[in-house]
């Protein structure tokens, strides 16, 4: 089995030999990038200035020292948004507008630079590499076709591996998909399950998949056992899940040939499962909220922000030979009332706060 792709890019990007990249070298490397990261926000934001006031950000030397950091919510990023920003707005490249989950408050507004978008880019050809390579025509359902949205995006990383997007009109059927499996000799798909689900239903497009299609990325909602199943048994396609986020800049980790959790990108987010109660870091195993803090991003950095879902952390090494840890899958959302917490499942086709899918 191959090792994750991911494992020599991280090593790379945080200036560690290969043999070195191991979960105490990453978690050292990324709670001096954490550092660096208060210290630019507190500088730079409004928000964050208050929000981090008489922290001793260099007293972070241990996991265990995070729980000093105080949270952000998704609440701060649709009231405080603009406050949050470090860098004027003409240095922003995208703005993406999201529904707040669960609330009928103001909208969140994400502020992407170019560096951010040039770093989705380039985790996207990496992530993509995983499943495809040269010669490969990647049919992108996902939607998100403007400049710099995820299906754009997809269609510019793909050619960096040598594959190319196939990129269907926005009002698809399953006819036209599979007329245009057979014209473009579609080889790999990139889908979010409810398209999925669609598509399996139809006897032409299965036809045709099954003769081509060996590999897909699914995104944006939760892949299910049963899904995934199908897919092979229908298809004889191998499904390799991803977990991202608008707040992540779309991508935000992906599975090897394993199947067992999400390798994430590490040397850009500090992923971490929290007490969904309090603010401590809780052991690999256990499952909380994940909470999510950029590592170098200038304009808009996320500090410790509570990402509403829930899942744990599978502890390494991975069979595909990576000694680091992956992100199990999201069991639900998060809904905290009084001093309990329980878990929501997303509703089947909506389009999840989680996911990439609710932004076009
Ligand atoms: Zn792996």
């Amino acid at each position: 089995m191959r090792r994750s792709l991911l494992d020599p890019w991280l090593a790379a990007k945080m200036g560690l030999p290969l043999d070195r990249l191991c979960p105490e070298t990453v978690a050292a490397w990324q709670l001096a990038a954490l550092r660096r990261t208060l210290a630019h926000a507190a500088t730079h934001s409004p928000f964050y200035r208050n929000h981090l006031a008489g922290m001793d950000f260099d007293g972070l030397r241990a996991s265990a020292d995070l729980a000093a950091v105080p949270l952000t919510t998704a609440r701060d990023l649709a009231g405080q948004g603009q406050r949050m920003l470090c860098l004027s707005q003409d240095q922003v490249a995208r703005v993406v507008t999201l529904a707040t989950s669960g609330t009928s408050g103001p909208a969140k507004r994400l502020f992407f630079t170019q560096e951010d978008l040039a770093a989705t880019l380039d985790f996207f050809s990496q992530g993509m590499a995983t499943l495809c390579g040269p010669g490969d025509a990647v049919l992108v359902l996902l939607p998100g076709r403007r400049p710099d949205g995820v299906a754009d995006l997809l269609a510019r990383a793909l050619p960096r591996i040598g594959a190319r997007a196939v990129l269907p009109p926005e009002n698809w059927d399953p006819d036209l998909l599979t007329g245009l499996l057979v014209s473009e000799n579609v080889t790999r798909l990139v889908a979010a399950p409810s398209q999925v689900r669609i598509l399996l239903g139809h006897g032409a497009f299965s036809g045709a998949a099954r003769e081509r299609v060996r590999a897909a990325l699914i995104s944006a909602e939760p892949l299910g056992p049963d899904l995934r199943r199908a897919m092979a048994r229908d298809w004889d396609c191998e499904a390799f899940d991803h977990w991202g986020m608008t707040e992540t800049g779309y991508g935000g980790g992906v599975e090897c040939a394993a199947h067992d959790g999400y390798h994430l990108r590490e040397a850009e987010f500090l992923v971490e499962i929290v007490d969904p109660l309090g603010t401590t870091p809780l052991p690999p195993g256990e499952q909380g909220e994940v909470v999510v803090s950029t590592l170098g991003r200038r304009g808009l950095p996320l500090v410790r922000y509570r990402t509403g879902d829930a899942a744990r952390m599978l502890p390494g090494p991975c069979a595909c030979g990576s000694p680091l840890r992956r992100l199990g899958p999201v069991a639900g959302r998060i809904e905290i009332t009084g001093t309990t917490y329980r878990l929501v499942q997303p509703d089947k086709g909506r389009a999840q706060p989680c996911s990439s899918f609710s932004n076009s």
